[in-house]
């Protein structure tokens, strides 16, 4: 679950992380209360999840109501890389003396956490690790012990940090990866990590701040974070995902045209693979789980068919413990119900699978193809999402074949 930059700044100051005062607004006129509140000059940023908002122009300084109205009124409503802006986020500016980075992830092949840090922050740290990786430095920490003070001040110091802010940035490193474990967050990323130019009072102290947040937080830990709950951005997730969320169903949105559906996450994942293989494009991973009966076969499908790309849906069941024939019924059930007008080759195999087929065969549904195998299941509905005829006719003829 990805949170918008506003809320990772909430997380990160919940832990000590120091960030600048701000409000969330989505309209010009809040923006304009936000910035009375918090201070000109501000800072004017697009809500979206998904970076690169600097370059797209969904992020202004505004020093006056002027600007800020012009810059607020702009944004609102921007389209950055597919993203619609709903929500400002009105922050006081910081003056910059340095752009560093610093993030916290899960290194999967090391199975531990890695913190990574670097001088060189700002909009193209990509370009960093690409071009100069040994100004990126990366350290692993030992789950068990956490980020010792000791590790966090020896990043900074062999990542160059400045002499005089090397124990602010190891407070941030703490910090980080204190929210990164409390959270339960999949990754917690600060671009750009800046130090102040420091007053020219007698402390003179520069200040290391948060100035941006990419927070993704673990969804099947959120159970343990009822306070983080609220978070997700529903306005910009995928709606069918969110329905299916609320169904207890597994549902990912993809981009192909062929709706995919099965019993159990393994069947589905090698269903989509299988489906690429005959050259065709899944619009989704859907795991209709053990159930059979009619009403979750309908709330499926009728999840499948709420994506309007789909052309064409494959329905693979393997029968284990879950009958084909109890299956075949949700199925005719559930197709008296919707009437889709899509087709669909529905493949049954495993437990019962001759009567299931048989039930199909009997129920003669329009548009429905049986198929015994997955790959004869993948190559005909492959043929059908590109508008081609399969040679056997709709609610299997030759349902029976093969029993
Ligand atoms: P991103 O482009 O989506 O990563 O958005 P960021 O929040 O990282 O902002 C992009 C860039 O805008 C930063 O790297 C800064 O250079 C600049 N920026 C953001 N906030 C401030 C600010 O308070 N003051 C100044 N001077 N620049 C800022
Ligand atoms: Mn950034």
């Amino acid at each position: 679950m990805d949170l918008l930059e506003y809320q990772g700044k909430q997380l990160f100051a919940r832990h000590g992380l120091r960030v600048s005062d701000g409000r969330a607004v989505t309209t010009v006129e809040d923006a304009v209360a936000a910035a009375t509140e918090v201070g000109y000059p501000v800072v004017v940023k697009a809500q979206v999840l998904i970076g690169g908002r600097g370059k797209a122009g969904g992020v202004k300084l505004a020093s006056d109501e002027g600007e800020l109205r012009e810059h607020a009124g702009d944004i609102l409503g921007m389209d950055i890389h597919g993203h619609t802006v709903r929500t400002l986020w009105i922050e006081r500016a910081s003056d910059i003396a340095s752009e560093y980075y610093a993030s916290v992830l899960l290194d999967r092949s090391a199975k531990q956490p890695l913190v990574m840090f670097s001088v060189r922050g700002g909009v193209d740290i990509e370009e960093v690790a690409e071009q100069t990786p040994e100004q990126l430095i990366r350290r692993h920490v030992d789950a068990l012990r956490g980020l010792s003070r000791e590790q966090a001040v020896e990043i900074a110091t062999e990542g160059g940090a400045d002499e005089d802010v090397i124990e602010g940035v190891a407070d941030a490193l703490t910090a980080l990866y204190e929210v990164w474990i409390a959270e339960d967050a999949t990754l917690a990323e600060i671009n750009p990590l800046i130090v102040t130019p420091g007053t020219a009072g007698e402390a003179g102290g520069r200040e290391v701040r948060a100035l941006d947040a990419k927070v993704s937080l673990d969804g099947n830990a959120l159970y343990r974070h009822p306070e983080n709950q609220g978070l997700s951005d529903s306005a910009n997730e995928d709606p069918i995902e969110r329905r299916a969320s609320e169904q207890g169903v597994q549902y990912v949105a993809l981009d192909g045209d062929i709706g995919i559906l099965g019993n159990g996450a393994g069947l589905v994942m090698s269903t989509l693979d299988v489906v690429a293989q005959a050259g065709g494009r899944p619009a989704n991973f859907l795991d209709a789980g053990g159930g059979s009966d009619a009403g979750k076969v309908k709330q499926a499908v009728e999840l499948i068919l709420a994506n309007d790309s789909v052309r064409a849906v494959l329905f693979n069941i393997f029968g284990g413990i879950t009958r084909c024939d109890e299956v075949a019924r949700g199925l005719i059930a559930a197709f008296a119900d919707i009437q889709p007008t899509v087709p669909f080759v529905v493949r049954l195999d495993g437990t019962n699978d001759v009567q299931g087929r048989r039930l199909l065969e009997e129920a003669a549904l329009p548009n429905v193809y049986a198929a015994k195998t997955m790959n004869e299941a993948a190559d005909k509905v492959v043929a059908l999402a590109a508008g081609r005829s399969v040679e056997d006719a709709p609610a299997g003829a030759g349902a029976g074949a093969g029993a």
